[in-house]
């Protein structure tokens, strides 16, 4: 990691004779401005030990450490040290209290968190990038916990001896999908990948072409396979399989049929796919099972919210799939992890692979992934307890009225350059979940003034910049010349927290 530097510029820049910036001036290293009083040479420094003892000090000493802080002083006194030979150090950045600020301002940038919460106003709720769903309130205590007392992690507390981890989820996960048995996993790609391990290793997985997907992040369905030791065999063309496709396949070496949730494209006009009963049925008298990847996989019937319908685990085990995997924090909403349910002795194999050892979740994620888990017990809060489904399902009502409010204080802060206005759009559900199904939604539109001219692309990004860097980063997303912030994953506890941002843009 880059280093940040102590300082850039030291009180004013020392003017020449002529009212030029000495330093920008070839003869800078070598002619001494005129006002020779305010610089400062190299004697003038004080000794690290001597600054130390100073008053000034006393805060940052013991908020980080005489190490941490006496390294970043003698940073601070190179650097001085440097512009003083340059003829570039005044007096006033010699001061004990401007060294003092200077280095609690290195010690602060320094020490700031790597991993930072940010507004997520781009419109997608599930975003990869910015860590996908947020837990809720149940699933936060039960965390702290786990991270404070020790627990029953792998202990039977019935008996006295050693637990199965998964047994923790594992009965929630059954009875809420229908399956017989489960597994847990640290994210769904590990679970595909523990799954063609186990079952399908030197023998044959059959997939249609219109299936085999890459998701973000160089997740391709192909290359799992290759590095699970399974051959995969494709069947049918992109837009069409047939029945008979999948029929004609399977042969001595099948170890699996294998259907993939389209996540992040659609297949639309001339198309023909063969949905899981019907792979199901072709594949039972062969005794081949039949896998599917779901992806998101959600644990709920969406449309209940006015949301468009998406697949649910328990529709995919009811149509007969024998083994079914899914995400933790996709629409299921919980933390990252990958489940894998279905029959009871493909499961109890999956569990055996020395691989699963390797993947294998954290009591971290177990302790957030049972009390969501067990939210869909009671659908009917399961919209206000839940926030993955509390943000998809927000009236537009109440995102127009937080825009109404909001932008008058971006606009304040903004002036004359920028015009802010409350506008309609629409937000994204992310993470490969309903890719082509929009949710209107509301939020801000920013675009520079007199909009259109030239360098307003500039000035766009300009702010987008800007709005990133704040000490609590707000993204956005900028596109047809405008940039966006959606409103629609502020909750109303955050709004406050967002408009002292927006006033900070300010300075
Ligand atoms: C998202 C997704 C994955 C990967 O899941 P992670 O939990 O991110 O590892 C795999 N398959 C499909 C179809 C997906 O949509």
């Amino acid at each position: 990691m880059r280093e940040p530097t102590a300082i850039r510029c030291y009180g004013k820049t020392p003017k020449t004779p002529e009212g030029k910036d000495a330093m920008t001036e070839t003869t800078a290293m070598t002619s001494r401005p005129a006002d020779d009083d305010a610089l400062a040479g190299a004697a003038d420094l004080p000794s690290v030990d001597r600054l130390l003892g100073m008053p000034v000090f006393e805060a940052a000493l013991a908020d980080y450490g005489r190490v941490q802080v006496t390294a970043a002083l003698r940073r601070d006194l190179d650097a001085c040290r440097a512009a003083a030979l340059a003829g570039a150090l005044t007096r006033d950045a010699v001061t004990p209290a401007a060294f003092g600020e200077r280095v609690t301002r290195a010690l602060t940038e320094r020490n700031r968190a790597a991993l930072r919460p940010v507004f997520n106003l781009t419109g997608t709720v599930l975003h990869t990038n910015l860590g996908r769903a947020l837990l809720p309130e149940s699933a936060v205590e039960s965390v702290m916990q786990a991270l404070t007392a020790p627990a029953n992690l792998e202990f039977d507390l019935a008996t006295g001896g050693r637990g199965d981890r998964d047994d923790l989820v594992a009965p929630l996960l059954c009875e809420l999908t229908g399956a017989e048995a489960a597994t847990v996993v640290n994210n769904n790609a590990a679970a595909v990948l523990l799954m063609l391990a186990t079952l399908a290793r030197r023998r044959e997985v059959v997939v249609s072409r219109g299936e085999l997907v890459e998701i973000g992040g160089a997740f391709r369905i192909p290359d799992i396979m290759t590095h699970a030791g399974a051959r995969l065999v494709e069947i049918g063309t992109t837009n069409r399989t047939h029945p008979a496709d999948y029929r004609n396949a399977i042969g001595e070496k099948t170890a699996l049929l294998m259907k993939v949730h389209c996540s992040n494209y659609e297949v639309t006009g001339f198309t023909r796919s063969v949905d899981v009963a019907e792979v199901a049925e072709i594949a039972r008298p062969h005794g081949v099972p039949v896998a599917v990847d779901l992806g998101s996989g959600t644990l709920a019937r969406l449309e209940q919210w006015g949301l468009p319908h998406e697949t649910t685990v328990q529709e995919t085990i009811a149509a007969g799939a024998d083994l079914v995997t899914f995400s933790g924090d996709k629409l299921l909403g919980g933390p990252q992890a990958g489940m894998i349910v279905g029959r009871k002795d493909l499961i109890a194999r999956i569990k055996k692979h020395p691989l699963k050892r390797a993947l294998r979740v954290g009591k971290l994620t177990l302790a957030a992934l049972e009390p969501v888990l067990r939210l869909y017990r009671d659908p009917d809060h399961l919209i206000e307890r839940l926030t993955t489904l509390r943000l998809l399902t927000r009236a537009r009502a109440d995102m127009a009225a937080q825009a109404e409010r909001l932008a008058p204080v971006l606009a304040a802060s903004l002036g004359e350059a920028y015009a802010v206005r409350a506008a309609p759009m629409m937000s994204q559900i992310g993470s490969g979940a309903l890719p082509v199904e929009q949710l209107p939604s509301f939020g801000l539109a920013i675009v520079p003034a007199g909009g259109g001219k030239r360098g307003s692309g500039r000035a766009l990004a300009r702010l987008e910049a800007a709005l990133r860097a704040l000490p609590y980063p707000v993204i956005g997303r900028i596109s047809d010349q405008t940039l966006w912030l959606d409103l629609r994953c502020l909750e109303a506890s955050d709004e406050a927290r967002l408009s002292l941002q927006f006033a900070e843009l300010r300075a």
